[in-house]
């Protein structure tokens, strides 16, 4: 499993935190602790696994009790959105020239896969309808020309070659007025890379790319080198100035210090990642789906992401207050449905855990579709009418008003006030049961 050692050293973290019952300066020393530690051993950086555990810290501090979620909960869903956040938060996606083609230049070191993410490339960029063009530029290494026309044809796309006997240069600029002549989308532009960093790749890497004037110029990296990935990355951008990285290998057993460390150590985008061998291992890179995957949580995520929205705990609390109170009005009315539309989706959460009640699509777009309908004659009500629906009741022609503005019907709109009046008498009901000694809970 990828990150696996990184997932289960966090799973420590969250298990310290079971029958705790909100967050705290002591009880998270530990935790945070683990955190840490699971970072360091990814091959995070150290500056980075620093800032990283105490932003978390800062946050799970001050976050206090959200009804229904437990802390263990509550520090997942903080450190999946930090994890994200260091990932870069969005995904960074290719840029396109406006007039074609498009040069996008490959560079990297040896054996990192940027070879075959030439070829990966093309056939990414060929399904998404765009014609592409492989320029093979690698004069260094032997062979490295040869197995780039052999997946060139293997992905069914054209590859242009002046064997290792011409300047790298001179072989983009004619490759590249190749591309235009034949109106080619996309031109993929291989370079040669060597075994460690040194002046003559760099050189000629700038040369290239004064001649190109490429869109997107991508350092192509070895997740499983870690954070020296980043190292490389920051080198190369300070060196010919780069517009992101594709990061390789993802499948082994990489540790994950690469895909976590890239953005924030260069300041640059992971755009690509390759997972295999195959023609079709290459995808964009979703900081999202990254971050859910270390944590291996989907439902706990979601799940506490939903009870966020919903259960804000001071307007639920403002909320009861005014039920019982028995001047309910449409403004409440509005909240308390919305509230409980998004608990709909909620139930839509809680059903994907085995063992609880399904909710059927059909129920919640049911429910989904009387909330749009009572939404829309609430808006068109005066604020005088949301605060004294009496009006409403009292008048047929303020009734007849609301139906009109808001496209509805009388009857629809009777029946709102009638619903509105109903919650009422029950709210006085409850009132009752109340000062007979039993206090029900309305949040639970
Ligand atoms: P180059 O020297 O950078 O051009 O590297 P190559 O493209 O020749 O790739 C080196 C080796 O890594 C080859 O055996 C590739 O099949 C392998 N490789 C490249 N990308 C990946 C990947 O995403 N996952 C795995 N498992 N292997 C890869």
């Amino acid at each position: 499993e990828m990150f696996g050692q990184l997932t289960s050293g966090l799973e420590s973290a969250w298990n310290k935190l079971k029958g705790e019952e909100v967050l705290t300066k002591e009880n998270i020393v530990e935790p945070m602790r683990d955190i840490r530690r699971a970072l360091l051993e990814a091959d995070v950086s150290l500056p980075v696994v620093r800032r990283f555990v105490q932003s978390v810290s800062d946050q799970a501090i001050g976050i206090g009790v959200i009804r229904g979620v437990k802390p263990d909960q509550q520090l997942v869903k903080i450190v999946h959105d930090e994890l994200v956040k260091l990932m870069g938060g969005e995904v960074s996606e290719l840029v396109f020239a406006k007039s074609a083609p498009t040069v996008i230049l490959l560079a990297g070191l040896q054996g990192v896969g940027k070879t075959t993410v030439c070829a990966k490339l093309a056939n990414y960029l060929k399904k998404q309808g765009k014609s592409c063009m492989l320029i093979a530029g690698d004069v260094y290494r032997p062979a490295a020309i040869d197995q780039l026309v052999i997946l060139g044809e293997q992905v069914g796309v054209p590859v242009y070659t002046e064997g290792t006997d011409v300047k790298p240069s001179e072989i983009a600029r004619k490759g590249l007025a190749e591309a235009k002549k034949k109106n080619i989308d996309v031109a993929i532009v291989d370079t040669a890379g060597r075994l460690q960093i040194d002046k003559g790749m760099m050189d000629e890497l700038k040369d290239v790319k004064r001649v190109l004037n490429p869109t997107e110029v991508l350092l192509v990296v070895d997740a499983m080198t870690g954070q020296e990935a980043a190292a490389l990355v920051t080198t190369f951008n300070l060196e010919i100035g780069i517009t992101g990285a594709i990061l390789t290998k993802l499948d082994g057993d990489s540790r994950g210090g690469a895909a976590l460390s890239v953005k924030e150590v260069s300041g640059k985008p992971i755009k690509l990642v390759g997972r295999g061998e195959r023609m079709e291992d290459l995808e964009p890179f979703y900081p999202n789906r990254m971050a859910g995957r270390i944590l291996g949580m989907g439902d706990v995520l979601s799940f506490v992401e939903k009870a966020q929205e919903v259960m804000r705990q001071e307007d639920a609390e403002e909320l009861q207050q005014k039920i019982m109170s028995a001047n309910f009005d449409f403004n409440d009315f509005l909240k308390q449905t919305r509230a409980v539309a998004k608990m709909g989706s909620m139930t839509r959460v809680i059903g994907m855990i085995p063992g609880m009640a399904k909710v059927t699509p059909a129920q919640i777009r049911d429910a989904e579709k009387n909330l749009k309908i009572m939404e829309a004659m609430i808006e068109v009500m005066t604020p005088e009418e949301r605060e004294k629906p009496e009006l409403l009741a009292e008048s047929p022609e303020r009734r007849k008003r609301v139906a009109q503005a808001s496209g509805k019907t009388e009857q629809q709109v009777s029946q709102l006030v009638a619903q509105l009046f109903q919650m009422r008498v029950r709210m006085k009901n409850l009132m009752g049961v109340m000062e007979g000694g039993s206090i029900p809970s309305l949040s639970n």
